[in-house]
């Protein structure tokens, strides 16, 4: 392909789960289906203008405080921290726990959520967290945090493979981690 479908099938190819083959088919679709287009177009616009980060959690949605941290019915004294969107979702979908969140930003920890720790209003921090490098390095250093409060800390336990992404967990899997969480942190 050339010139602009091109430029759009490099745009697509970006994405994540998009192979090249992909890219090509959708570029391809979309030039011959304007209408799809157009809406992708529009609707690609309003996420742009529209969508933020919850100012509690950090979960990118269209309101200054999201759905979770605004809903009454959630167990307030509970907090996950996640290091993303998709793995927040991943924990939802699985039905395994009520509680807030906090997804890993420039800070472990945000500071709505350590006032909360400290005012004794959160009673349990769940680190849920892959078990990569990354995700080990993320959990010692929120335990390092969190030491010094009077606030219990678990994290996931058995069931969840070494690198796996949470989204490709069943949510079985997922809930059984849940229920099994260890307090402390592993070594
Ligand atoms: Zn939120």
């Amino acid at each position: 392909m050339k010139g602009y479908l091109r430029q759009l099938e490099i745009s697509l190819a970006k994405l994540p789960a998009v192979g090249p083959r992909s890219a090509r088919k959708i570029a391809l679709f979309l030039a011959e289906n304007k209408t799809a287009l157009i809406a992708l177009r529009d609707i690609c616009n309003d996420v742009n203008q529209h969508t933020i980060k919850c100012k509690i959690c950090g979960l990118i949605n269209d309101e200054e405080l999201c759905y979770i941290c605004s809903d009454n019915k959630r167990n307030t004294a509970k907090v996950c921290i996640v290091q993303n969107n998709i793995d927040l979702y991943a924990i939802e979908r699985s039905g395994a726990y009520d509680g807030l969140y906090y997804v890993v930003q420039q800070e472990l920890i945000g500071e709505n959520i350590m006032k909360r720790i400290t005012e004794k209003i959160i009673s349990e921090v769940i680190v849920a967290v892959a078990p990569t490098l990354n995700g080990k390095i993320i959990v010692h250093q929120i335990f390092n945090i969190l030491s010094k409060f009077s606030v219990k800390v678990s994290e996931l336990a058995m069931g969840i493979p070494v690198g796996a992404e949470f989204d490709y967990l069943d949510s079985e899997t997922l809930s059984a981690a849940f229920h099994s969480r260890v307090n402390g942190v592993k070594e």
